[in-house]
């Protein structure tokens, strides 16, 4: 998508901290980062948001996962605890519509949800 700030990161047209690459997977830094651990994990293919997530998506979404479990245990928060977030629509206030998860932690994240 030409006009996503996402594809654009995957597309090395927008520079970015990248912490894990694969054929499928990009992890970069935030650029905006809430905690002292901060990591963006997307699809590299172009999936708006949960909402967009089909049968054909499952072995790449459960990836996403276990690239995840990966990046909180290098990042060094795999055992003192981290939070997952993706953003979903509107309500969700999701402001870039390429379907990512943040991976959140290195310090105390308090009990909020929502
Ligand atoms: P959302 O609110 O859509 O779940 O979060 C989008 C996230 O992408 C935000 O945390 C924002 O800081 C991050 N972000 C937006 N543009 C860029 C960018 O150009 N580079 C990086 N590294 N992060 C970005
Ligand atoms: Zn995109």
């Amino acid at each position: 998508m030409t006009d996503c700030i996402f594809c654009k990161i995957v597309a090395k047209e927008v520079p970015s901290q990248i912490v894990y690459e694969d054929d499928g997977i990009l992890a970069f830094k935030d650029i905006n980062p809430v905690a002292p651990v901060h990591v963006v994990i997307i699809p590299k293919k172009h999936i708006l948001n949960i909402n967009d997530i089909t049968e054909q998506d499952v072995k790449l979404i459960g990836k996403i996962f276990v690239v995840i479990k990966e990046l909180a245990a290098k990042m060094g928060v795999a055992n003192t605890g981290f939070r997952i977030v993706a953003n979903s629509g509107s309500d969700a206030r999701q402001e870039v519509d390429h379907l990512h998860f943040h991976l959140i932690g290195g310090k105390e994240l308090g009990n909020k949800i929502g």
